[in-house]
């Protein structure tokens, strides 16, 4: 299904489709650019990042070229650790600080999924977390064996988890697992022993959209209803947020 399809039959998210859909090519870019020049020098591919989210979302190359300035100064290892762009210590007049974050987020994108390389199979079963990029991950695939396969948000990393299991306090006791599901029969695994939840879907939703982290955004409203009965998402979307109003 194409993006603006989706827009005309759910027209409330759509600006999150719009933003996801920016940040989609942002990362494609980039990972394409990277395999093009076939570089390994780190500001190189600082520069690739800043240059093609300026394209994307319209902001000129100079108002952003400072960034690059900021991490070198950091002393950061932003390749290794992408994370630590979140914490760059920037002041802004234009933006506010949401908007702030927001940017650094979109930016560690590319970072992120830089990290993760082609084939990798390693499982989420030892500690719940992407074992490429140590990220929690509230999205999960369940395939046509019952397979349940967890995506990290941040790097995009897949792998296999318990079928039935917190992946944050390992509770497998499905007594206390919740279900709620939406009109799309997206589920919220609901963990009543850490108030987690984790949203999973099946192997025909992926066919439909062809993409986990839109499957997650389509049922943003699930979010919010789990969120008001006070379950926590550990991890953020693919748009950067966390907690949903
Ligand atoms: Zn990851
Ligand atoms: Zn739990």
């Amino acid at each position: 299904m194409k993006i603006e399809e989706i827009i005309k039959e759910k027209p409330h998210l759509q600006s999150p489709l719009e933003l996801y859909e920016k940040i989609k090519n942002l990362t494609e870019q980039c990972k394409q650019e990277k395999e093009r020049v076939k570089l390994d020098n780190d500001i190189a591919l600082i520069d690739i990042v800043l240059k093609n989210f300026s394209s994307i979302f319209n902001i000129p190359f100079e108002s952003i070229s400072f960034l690059k300035d900021e991490i070198i100064k950091s002393g950061k290892d932003i390749i290794k650790e992408p994370d630590s762009l979140w914490f760059l210590p920037i002041q802004s007049e234009e933006l506010s600080k949401e908007e702030l974050e927001r940017m650094l987020f979109i930016l560690s994108k590319p970072f992120f999924v830089f990290l993760r390389k082609e084939g990798q199979q390693a499982s989420f079963m030892d500690t719940g977390k992407c074992p490429v990029c140590g990220t929690d991950s509230s999205l999960a695939m369940i395939t046509e064996n019952n397979e349940k396969i967890m995506i990290c948000p941040l790097c995009e990393h897949g792998g296999s988890f318990f079928r039935i299991g917190c992946p944050y306090c390992f509770n497998k006791d499905s007594s206390k697992i919740e279900i709620l599901l939406d009109d799309e029969e997206i589920r919220a695994e609901v963990c009543l022993e850490c108030n987690t939840y984790i949203k999973s879907f099946r192997e025909n939703h992926y066919i439909k959209y062809r993409d986990p982290f839109l499957i997650d955004l389509i049922s943003l409203p699930l979010d919010i209803v789990a969120q008001k009965k006070g379950y926590i998402r550990r991890s953020p979307n693919f748009i950067g947020l966390r907690v949903i109003k």
